[in-house]
């Protein structure tokens, strides 16, 4: 039979996606977690061997794209990069008819990264294949959330007790869209705090929990767990902040983290701009795990993988 140039949408993404964190179940994440707990990509068996995982990429990206690659090549599938430069996507081809190419030549999952919203979605109810959503627009990434979930559990034993907060542009950030979702799901009370044009009111009710404070002095005090953001300059859309002003107010200093319990720990979902939202000392500091969950997005990764491709055992 002659295959469908279009495919068919099926409404239904096939069984193993991770499309975003908003509608897993805690149990589903805590499971994840602990897959991702016995995953080593140095000494790993070939789970994935002769899969091919097909790694989508619109936007630019260090950790996740080399995590994700590494995590696939630890595990012993094939891995293949398509970035939207340099292929058909230049010459207008339609994110619909890019998926349905990169299935036709094999591919046993896909991994995207897009600009715009939604974008994972679309593609995973055309396709009969797992879609993992490596950060779509400002709305969702769900393996930072979970690579961030298994720093703290690894620093933190368990998620029992803590409070976390959220520094910095909530507004333009899939990672702290995803963050909250998740953090909230396992019991984890969160704080956001920022300007209003990088948090505002509406993002209290983002997921039940949420509490918002201008305040940096007042979100820091008795937290575990700060989380700082970019801020995402290329999603500004024209909106100006002043720098000077954001760093004066909400920039994470060492004497600012002094205010936050003695044994909390900093993180940054990378890239970090120092001197903007972080200064080195905090960057390089003691509490800072930054490295940490660049390290742990490759366990996480292998078992988002496995999962997906039904080797998760
Ligand atoms: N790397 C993260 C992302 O892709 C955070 C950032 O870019 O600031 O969303």
């Amino acid at each position: 039979m002659m295959q469908r140039l279009h495919p068919q949408a099926t409404n239904k993404p096939a069984r193993g996606s991770l499309l975003g964190i908003e509608h897993m179940e805690a149990k589903d994440i805590l499971g994840l977690l602990k897959l991702a707990r016995r995953m080593n990509p140095l000494k790993s068996r070939p789970l994935l061997r002769n899969k091919r995982v097909v790694l989508l990429f619109y936007e630019a990206s260090t950790r996740t794209r080399s995590s994700f690659e590494l995590a696939a090549k630890s595990l012993g599938a094939i891995t293949c990069l398509v970035l939207s430069s340099g292929s058909s996507v230049e010459k207008g081809e339609s994110l619909l008819d890019t998926g349905g190419t990169l299935r036709a030549v094999g591919a046993d999952v896909i991994v995207i990264r897009h600009p715009s919203a939604g974008a994972p979605h679309l593609i995973a109810r055309h396709l009969d294949i797992p879609v993992i959503n490596a950060g779509d627009g400002m709305h969702e990434h769900p393996s930072q959330a979970l690579l961030d979930a298994l720093t703290i559990l690894k620093h933190k034993k368990s998620f029992k007790g803590l409070h976390a907060t959220i520094v910095g542009d909530v507004y333009h950030s899939r990672v702290a869209r995803s963050a909250c979702h998740l953090l909230t799901k396992v019991g984890v009370p969160v704080t956001l705090c920022g300007p209003p044009e990088f948090v505002p009111e509406v993002a209290s009710t983002l997921a039940p929990g949420l509490r918002i404070t201008r305040h940096v002095e007042e979100a820091l005090r008795g937290t575990d767990v700060v989380l700082l953001l970019r801020v995402q300059k290329e999603r500004l859309a024209g909106q100006k902040i002043r720098v000077q002003d954001y760093v004066a107010r909400y920039q994470m200093t060492a004497a600012r983290l002094k205010l936050a319990r003695r044994d909390a720990i900093v993180m940054h979902p990378g890239p970090i701009i120092r001197g903007l939202e972080l200064t080195s000392e905090v960057a390089d500091g003691p509490q800072s795990v930054i490295m940490d969950e660049v390290r742990n997005g490759v366990p996480m990764r292998m078992a988002i993988l496995a999962r997906a491709l039904g080797k998760a055992r």
